[in-house]
């Protein structure tokens, strides 16, 4: 494999996204290796994820509140497999938002955990 980049980001988090937005701004070659899934925690586990909990969370008192509002009662109850299978899918679809910003900006992605190793040479 081909390692030759004017910008090379070890993984491919909020930070990685925005600092190969400005380098291929400048026409930079830029390679992002990720050694789980495009996104980093923000979008698989972190405020993305939490965020859809605590909408799925909000819902139950909205239906309460809605009697009030002239709507009549609303009988549901919660899934947890189906929030589960709905927020795989919202996570999926913005790893593919992702993946389709990085390659029509010419950035490479290569699932690969990195490992940084540094040679000293003492004169
Ligand atoms: C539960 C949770 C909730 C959060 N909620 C919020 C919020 O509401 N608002 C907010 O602003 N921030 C929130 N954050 C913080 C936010 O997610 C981080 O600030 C942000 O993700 C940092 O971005 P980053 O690009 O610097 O690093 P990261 O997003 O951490 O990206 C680093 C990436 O590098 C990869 N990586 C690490 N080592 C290697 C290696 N050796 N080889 C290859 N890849 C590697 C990792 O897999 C990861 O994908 C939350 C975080 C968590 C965990």
């Amino acid at each position: 494999m081909n390692f030759d980049y004017e910008l090379f980001i070890i993984g491919a988090g909020s930070a990685a996204r925005a600092a190969a937005k400005r380098a291929t701004a400048y026409s930079i070659h830029v390679g992002i290796a990720e050694q789980v899934d495009v996104g980093g925690p923000c979008i698989n586990y972190g405020y993305i994820a939490e965020r859809l909990m605590a909408y799925a969370a909000t819902l139950k008192g909205l239906f309460s509140s809605a009697i009030s509002y002239g709507w009549s009662e609303f009988n549901s109850s919660f899934d947890w497999s189906k929030f589960i299978a709905a927020k795989t899918y919202k996570i999926e679809q913005l790893h593919q938002v992702n993946m389709k910003y990085l390659q029509e900006s010419g950035v490479d992605f290569i699932i690969l955990k990195v490992m940084l190793v540094f040679s000293i040479i003492i004169l």
